[in-house]
């Protein structure tokens, strides 16, 4: 690590302590605020850092709490350690014997941030998958959603970093690559030569050693016959496809400024199942937004029997202070988001299951990825979870047929 800094595991006693914020819902904002207490009750003497999202949008709170030292907004994230280092020098401090007091914030205005930050290596690996980090910030203002008020606007990564960084991986063994941003739909927005995504996915799709390239999620006004056909020409890119819907209402999306109407978002789901006959879909909704009647939650739900998602996630809505819905009038009770929140997980379940019993019978190629218990445990390329007794053949991609279904995984014999 850099300065020689050594890493060690969070219930190990550390030295210096980096705590990466979320702010998403107030309930992240809570758990940011416990996760920082927490840190000081291993090692009262420690140097704490609380930087990312929290901290970007929320430094007085932050301020406030006597035990963090370090504050760093989310420009800030490749300089932690030279202020680190800053703070140490300015509280001359031994960090085992005493007790520093004097706190540094540093956050400059991420509006105002135009380049991508790019670290080289802020990628998340497991063993068999690797997550590619190609864009951050976002343009939409979606009013539920304060991410754009934290991240900024749009800043694509340069496609030469990707394919590198890519390549780094591949030689590792990895075969899998996940494409994640905030918002990958607008890569390249930002540059001038006219990249888009699918420019960037054709080059990672030529990385040798890289066996299958899937997408986060995706707005899903990206998808069109043009964009589908270059894309089913890359033999790598996985048939599942997460696309976020949020409401199946027009009335709905509107106030939460979405945006695509629920018949564009349709022609979508028909074009992605005619270019990709075993696609899976899967979608995010949020119950309970303020304003959301009974007739417009039941619009919501005979759209989503329609479009037949293989799996869904649902969120209950939650007041996010500092956005323009958690001041809209009517705002949903509890309750009521609880009960629909119910009546769609039940629904999303009804779905897994009548997919998965569909797959009993086929033999589906899986890449193996741990174990787990007595079984060994892959997913397909269209993100179905298939078990089958353990082999050590972790991290290689081969055929399984499937026996039957158990708690919504797919079981595989073997042989
Ligand atoms: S598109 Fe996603 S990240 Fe951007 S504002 Fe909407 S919900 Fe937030």
């Amino acid at each position: 690590m850099q300065n020689n800094y050594e890493l060690v595991d969070f219930n190990e006693k550390a030295d210096i302590y980096v705590i990466n914020t979320c702010t998403v819902t107030n309930i992240a904002d809570r758990k940011s605020r416990q996760m920082l207490r927490k840190v000081k009750e291993i090692n009262k003497d420690a140097v704490l850092v609380a930087c990312g999202c929290y901290a970007q949008v929320a430094k007085e709170e932050l301020e406030k709490i006597e035990e963090i030292n370090l504050i760093c907004g989310v420009n800030e994230k490749n300089k932690i350690v030279q202020y680190v280092e800053e703070y140490i020098a300015q509280n001359s401090k031994n960090i085992n014997n005493q007790k520093v007091n004097k706190k540094i914030t540093k956050i400059t205005d991420v509006m105002q941030q135009k380049e991508f930050l790019d670290f080289g290596q802020a990628t998340y690996t497991e063993k068999t998958r690797a997550v590619i980090k190609i864009q951050d910030g976002c343009d939409r203002f979606c009013t539920y959603c304060i991410i754009p008020y934290a991240r900024g606007r749009v800043r694509s990564r340069k496609i030469e970093s990707i394919v590198s960084e890519v390549e780094k991986i591949a030689k590792q063994g990895i075969k899998e690559i996940v494409i994640t941003g905030i918002h990958i739909a607008s890569y390249g927005k930002d540059f001038s030569n006219g990249i888009s995504l699918i420019d960037l996915l054709e080059k990672l799709n030529e990385v040798e050693g890289i066996e299958r390239i899937r997408l986060g999620s995706l707005e899903p006004t990206i998808i069109n016959e043009e964009f589908l056909n270059r894309l089913t020409k890359l033999e790598k890119i996985c048939d599942h496809f997460h696309l976020s819907l949020q409401s199946g209402c027009d009335e709905t999306l509107k106030r939460m400024n979405r945006k695509y109407t629920t018949k564009e978002f349709e022609k979508v789901t028909e074009l992605l199942r005619k270019f990709y006959p075993n696609v899976s879909l899967t979608t995010d909704v949020i119950v309970g937004f303020p304003g959301e009647t009974e007739s417009e939650f039941e619009e919501t739900y005979k759209f989503l029997e329609k479009i037949n998602f293989y799996k869904m996630h649902i969120f209950k809505y939650s007041q996010r202070k500092g956005t323009k819905a958690a001041v809209m009038p009517n705002q949903i009770d509890g309750n009521k988001k609880e009960e629909r929140s119910r009546k769609l997980i039940e629904l999303s379940n009804r779905n897994e299951m009548n997919y998965n019993n569909q797959e009993i019978g086929k033999e589906l190629n899986v890449l193996w990825e741990e174990k787990e218990g007595n079984y060994i445990k892959g997913h397909t390329s269209n993100y179905k979870v298939v078990k089958m007794p353990y082999k050590p053949i972790e991290n290689t991609i081969t055929k399984v047929k499937i026996d039957k279904t158990e708690n919504l995984e797919l079981i595989g014999t073997g042989n």
